[in-house]
């Protein structure tokens, strides 16, 4: 599946045809609501407040599972549905709420699944992509005590998750789900989802706690509906998701079903503090997971590599911004600069950019090891003087390929030790790149 999803995404993307202009309107939405998050923020907390719902700040995670706990145990709670949230997995809000005593259910099903393999997500959309079906079949197998059955095929699995969860929809005291997107003008949040589950968890329960950001505020309904349009289609390549829902707040007198009491939870953690910086750029994204799906370093390590809630480029700049640069150091450096996901980013993110400025970061605080820092400046010196820079790269060229002749590869070269502790490093072959640019040009003359 994972493969696929560039091509649907370029698929819809071509079929929609008014990419890049719904683009620029969205990143000039996301910029104005940024540059003045104070004002929407209030208006948001003003109308919602309106609309009966609770609004509550947490400057960090600890304090966001402390609030949500807190709720939970107001109403003696004893089991939680769950909707999909990066952010409470930016929290860890599950493990949290377990040592409170409860049971904990995510309900999304690639969710569902990682949660029963004991795993973490390793993709923001599609958190068990890294899963196969045989192993999904297996681990239901295992967990779920239902006696005799084959699930071989993908509907009896998703049919046996929809009947385990039903239970759960139905038995939770409270439901926690995420947010797309706040709308400040109305107080409402809106979620999408494909399965229908956020809505069961935010109807079911008689309590509901909206879990989110400040960055996802937007001024009104209608940018909101344009932002989803982009999210859809870059995510999955799909016109429209299932399900696309705005919650309001609790229950009122004349509403068949719905939550009694509704709060919402807006999380800092370190946005305000990359607002002010140089990378506030990285707050426009959507999170709809088109960089990672057009990473090829993603493609080749997978989304746990990472070690972070938020995986591929876009975890790359945030993981740095959310913890610190020395606890993230690898992440900036893990990109090839090809470019591809700031192409395809619907929130026109210059990922690289935000990248190499990590990395300068990185250097400039002396995180990244001296010897690092002196060969990129032993780089930077040589490639700032072309003619040196062929001549030392023709010695080095014919040198290798001489010596590396006989076996096509090294085991063992100076410098190099990284890449050959894993792997051979392959011995030059035909002639340096720059030779083939100038014979192919002198050609063309
Ligand atoms: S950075 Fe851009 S492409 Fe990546 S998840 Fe965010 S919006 Fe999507």
């Amino acid at each position: 599946m994972a493969q696929f999803l560039p091509l649907m995404r370029d698929m819809a993307m071509d079929e929609f045809g008014a990419f890049e202009e719904l683009r620029q309107h969205v990143k000039r939405v996301r910029q104005h609501t940024l540059d003045n998050l104070d004002y929407y923020l209030a208006r948001f907390e003003l109308e919602a407040t309106n609309n009966g719902n609770q609004v509550h700040f947490a400057s960090d995670g600890a304090e966001l599972n402390s609030i949500v706990l807190d709720i939970c145990q107001q109403h003696n709670a004893r089991r939680v549905a769950k909707g999909k949230s990066m952010v409470t997995e930016e929290t860890g809000l599950n493990h949290y709420l377990e040592r409170g005593g409860l049971d904990v259910v995510e309900t999304d099903l690639g969710e569902y699944i990682v949660q029963q393999a004991g795993e973490t997500p390793s993709h923001i959309v599609g958190p068990a992509l890294h899963k196969s079906r045989e192993s999904i079949r297996d681990l239901f197998l295992e967990k779920h005590a239902l006696g005799e059955r084959e699930l071989n095929e993908p509907a009896d699995i998703v049919a046996e998750a929809r009947r385990v969860l039903r239970e759960t929809f139905l038995t939770a005291d409270v439901g926690i789900i995420g947010a797309n997107a706040l709308v400040a003008d109305t107080g409402y949040s809106m979620l999408v989802t494909n399965e229908g589950n956020g809505d069961l968890c935010a109807n079911l329960p008689s309590v509901l706690i909206v879990c989110t950001t400040l960055d996802r505020l937007l001024p009104r309904g209608e940018d909101a509906s344009a932002m989803q349009r982009l999210l859809v289609r870059s995510a999955t390549g799909q016109p429209q998701t299932c399900y696309t829902s705005f919650y309001s707040g609790p229950r009122r007198e004349d509403d068949s079903d719905g939550p009694l009491e509704t709060h919402i939870v807006l999380l800092d953690n370190e946005r305000t503090d990359i607002l002010a910086s140089d990378y506030r750029e990285v707050l426009q994204c959507i999170r709809c997971g088109a960089c990672m799906n057009h990473c090829p370093i993603f493609a080749a390590v997978g989304g746990h590599s990472y070690g972070s809630v938020y995986p591929g480029p876009v975890g790359s700049v945030l993981t740095p911004l959310l913890s610190s640069l020395e606890q993230a150091e690898a992440l900036p450096n893990a990109c090839t600069s090809c470019g591809r996901c700031a192409e395809v980013c619907p929130a026109d993110i210059p990922l690289p950019d935000l990248l190499r400025d990590l990395r300068h970061d990185l250097s400039e605080q002396k995180v990244t090891p001296r010897r690092w820092r002196f060969g990129m400046r032993l780089h930077a010196f040589v490639a700032a003087r072309p003619g040196l820079y062929r001549a030392l790269t023709n010695l080095g060229f014919g040198l290798l390929a001489r010596l590396g002749r006989k076996k096509g590869s090294f085991q063992h070269l100076p410098l190099a030790g990284g890449w050959t502790s894993a792997r051979d490093f392959p011995a030059p072959q035909g002639k340096t790149f720059m030779a083939q640019y100038q014979a192919r040009q002198a050609i063309d003359e």
